[in-house]
């Protein structure tokens, strides 16, 4: 095992799968549960909870069995074992995804295909600031490999403890940084992955130029897990900054949020890395689940922008232009009040504030999220009309909205009133809170999917809203690249 090309023939000729699972990446590696029969694995009933059910807890399904490959050919030999088998496969990396993407059916007859094991860093080159890893390398491993060779891997977001890499680019994650860096995509120069008919393809490079055709790169990423498994990918590096500073101050409105981006994009350049928005009520979420969280500037009756800057030249340059931007935004009357965190402890309870926010939320109960994406511009009288229609709609629920201010992209997530059951409210009112708030994305010219992606949980609305002509293209590259349905079938389209 493990020497065969990907062309040839799967290791078993059409006996049962399992057992063929086991001959491709060994006993160990096979899990099943209560029932499923392989009589290898974890114990009946124990181990697949994680591999099972979603962040949330809002998707619950049942695996014929998760498998966890340890290298790329083992990858191909369970794809090709799979399809001979006619079983279908959800990939899944770190579990983090927030549609229900990687997370099985209820059927029991998926196969969860587990990218954790893939964990190497293959090679770091500094002088062509890239790195090479496998996808199921953690997220948080992959910055810290870079910052060892005082580099920046700039990807960064509230899961990167859990996430992969794989799952960041089959899912285009965002992330903190977006304004600066961009997103998952911008951060990578090329892809290895397993094809449909069991195949590699080798994509990985270190090109910043390379126009040799369709760019294969760009379909894979972002695809979900729908069109191939993503086994490696080169990433980009950059210069760590010389210094990077942190500060939250405190406004009445969106307007004047809006206002206060320009102002710092005016006076930081590309130095600004990061401009978040919290409004009053996420940080009251915090505040009441976790306590434990300090909180600057409270209490807190309007908006909070956390602001980040990273300079190229040091710490006193980046500490006066960021006074000066905040001093600036004081006159002008854009902000309440500012405070600068004084070390990177402080800077870090600052971002773990805005980080905490899903957490705090999930404790109070499951809510209608919207991952939405609007011209920044528009932000304003988004938010404006769509919190009176929706209170119109359902007067007392309420809003925990936050997000990627820089970058255009909002958490404009719904909870039911205070008090209220959070999982009738969400059986109740669900459908018709998304039409409300995606007819307004759509009336503002944005998007329903930010960073999150489709998964199942947007697949309907995907096929309502997505222009007719880009929906049947899409379709026809599924059927073109897996023609037989293999990989994660009723997700995205
Ligand atoms: C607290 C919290 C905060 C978050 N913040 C952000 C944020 O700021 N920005 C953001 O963009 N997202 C955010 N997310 C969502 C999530 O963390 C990201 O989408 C992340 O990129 C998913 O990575 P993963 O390894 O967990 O993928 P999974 O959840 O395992 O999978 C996600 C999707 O990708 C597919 N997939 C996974 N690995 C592969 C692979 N190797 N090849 C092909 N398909 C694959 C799966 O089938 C699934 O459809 C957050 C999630 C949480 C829980």
């Amino acid at each position: 095992m493990g020497n065969r090309t990907a062309t040839q023939p799967p290791p078993t000729g059409g006996g049962d799968l399992l057992n063929a699972l086991v001959q491709a990446v060994g006993e160990s590696h096979v899990l099943t549960g209560s029932g499923s029969g392989s009589g290898s694995g974890t114990p009946s009933g124990t181990g697949l909870e994680a591999y099972e059910r979603d962040w949330r807890k809002r998707y619950h399904g049942r695996a014929r069995a998760v498998v966890r490959p340890g290298n790329t050919q083992e990858v191909a030999q369970v794809v090709q074992v799979c399809a001979l088998h006619r079983a279908t496969i959800v990939p899944q990396g770190g579990h983090t995804g927030l549609v229900g993407g990687g997370t099985p059916d209820d059927s029991g007859t998926q196969v969860v295909l587990s990218l954790q094991r893939l964990n190497r860093i293959r090679e770091l080159d500094a002088d062509n600031l890239t790195m090479t890893v496998e996808a199921g390398c953690i997220l948080q491993a992959v910055q810290e490999a870079a910052a060892a060779h005082q580099l920046l891997f700039p990807l960064s977001l509230a899961a990167e403890g859990s996430c992969t890499i794989g799952g960041n680019l089959a899912t285009n994650a965002g992330g903190t940084q977006v304004l600066r860096y961009g997103n998952a995509r911008e951060l990578c120069l090329g892809v290895e992955v397993v094809t449909a008919e069991g195949q590699v393809l080798q994509g990985l490079s270190g090109l910043r130029k390379d126009n040799t055709g369709y760019d294969l790169r760009d379909l894979y990423i972002g695809s979900e897990g729908t069109l191939g498994i993503i086994t490696a990918a080169t990433l980009k590096l950059f210069p760590m900054p010389a210094a990077t500073l942190t500060a939250l101050a405190t406004c009445t409105s969106p307007h004047q949020a809006v206002a206060l981006l320009a102002l710092a994009r005016a006076r930081l350049g590309a130095t600004l890395t990061g401009f978040e928005l919290m409004n009053a009520f996420s940080r009251e979420l915090v505040a009441r689940h976790l306590p434990q969280i300090p909180q600057p500037l409270w209490p807190v009756s309007g908006w909070s922008v956390l602001l980040e800057q990273s300079d190229d030249e040091g710490p006193a340059q980046a500490q006066q232009r960021l006074e000066t931007l905040l001093g600036a935004a004081l006159e002008a009357g854009l902000i309440e009040d500012a405070a600068v965190a004084s070390n990177l402890a402080q800077a870090r309870e600052l971002w773990h504030l805005r980080e905490a926010i899903p957490l705090a939320q999930a404790e109070e109960g499951l809510n209608i999220k919207h991952d939405i994406s609007l011209p920044v511009s528009r932000i304003p009288s988004f938010i404006e009309s769509t919190d009176a229609a929706l209170q119109a709609f359902h007067p007392g629920c309420r809003l925990v909205n936050f997000g990627h201010l820089g970058d255009g992209n909002l958490h404009y997530n719904v909870q039911a009133p205070e008090g209220a059951q959070a999982a009738a409210f969400l059986h109740d009112q669900e459908s018709a809170i998304n039409r409300i708030v995606y007819d307004a994305v759509q009336a503002h010219g944005g998007s329903i999917s930010a960073e999150h992606g489709i998964g199942r949980l947007k697949r309907d609305e995907l096929a309502q809203r997505k222009d007719a002509v880009a929906l049947g293209l899409m379709k026809r590259l599924k059927a073109a690249l897996d023609p037989d349905g293999l990989f994660n079938p009723n997700r995205v389209v």
